[in-house]
């Protein structure tokens, strides 16, 4: 019997920048290693949302883009937060990170709303972050990946990042958190992609999800020939990213 997970791409047209495409083709892989059946939905604006999602995976866009789908998130809100409250996991990096906070306010001083599934808040600087980042975290040990943002995030007290910069800017340049956590809801700043990069966290949605859905979750280990696989996909994100303008 295949066992389906549903895997909800958010936004991919307007919001999937720097190589984010490859996370959703690392939980498709990882998750057929551990026999199940990844079934990829994308979701854009207008679109009928998918009842029974497992995962939702979104990633960074360009302000304009983040415009375009700002009024489809807000129809999407009380669902998502939802979700986000029972435990559903979720990635979202940059672009789609800030919204899901209370709002991003962009340089040009557009003021686009978040969700606020997440207590932060993001101004729009007048020079850029960008460069690689080295961050650690408790739970997911070092998180490597590639930043570009000219949004400054700001964690309210109901925030917890996700880990700390030891390399690079992060959430702002003034502290040194970067990303955030709420229940399974994973936040970056983190292109990269950032899954291939960082395994464990892919691991970490795969559980989260498999346990939801199917009541346990028990893993087999990955055979070296499949982190061959994960090294070709890895590069291949790598390579799309870099063909981006
Ligand atoms: N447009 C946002 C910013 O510049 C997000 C960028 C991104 O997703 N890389 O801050």
């Amino acid at each position: 019997m295949s066992r389906d997970i549903h895997i909800v791409q958010l936004y991919p047209r307007d919001m999937n920048i720097y190589g984010d495409w490859g996370n959703v083709l690392v939980l498709k892989q990882r998750l057929k290693w551990q026999g199940y059946n990844p079934v990829v939905t994308e979701y854009n604006p207008g679109d009928e949302f998918p009842a029974d999602a497992d995962l939702i995976v979104g990633g960074g866009g360009q302000d304009s883009g983040q415009v375009v789908i700002q009024q489809d998130l807000q129809a999407l809100a009380p669902s998502l937060r939802a979700m986000a409250d029972d435990g559903l996991p979720m990635l979202v990096i940059c672009g789609l990170y800030q919204l899901f906070g209370r709002f991003f306010k962009t340089h040009d001083g557009v003021l686009i709303p978040g969700i606020g599934v997440l207590d932060i808040e993001t101004h729009g600087g007048a020079d850029r972050l960008i460069g690689n980042v080295l961050s650690v975290s408790e739970e997911f040990g070092e998180i490597h990946g590639y930043e570009n943002h000219s949004g400054q995030t700001f964690l309210g007290p109901d925030a917890k990042p996700l880990a700390r910069v030891r390399k690079g800017e992060g959430n702002n340049s003034k502290d040194d958190t970067e990303g955030a956590r709420y229940k399974n809801v994973i936040a970056s700043y983190l292109h990269g992609s950032l899954l291939p990069k960082n395994p464990a966290i892919a691991d970490f949605l795969i559980e989260q999800a498999v346990t939801r859905r199917y009541g346990s979750y028990e893993p087999v280990p990955v055979a070296d020939a499949d982190l061959a696989e994960l090294a070709r996909l890895s590069e291949l994100a790598r390579s799309h990213a870099a063909n981006r303008p």
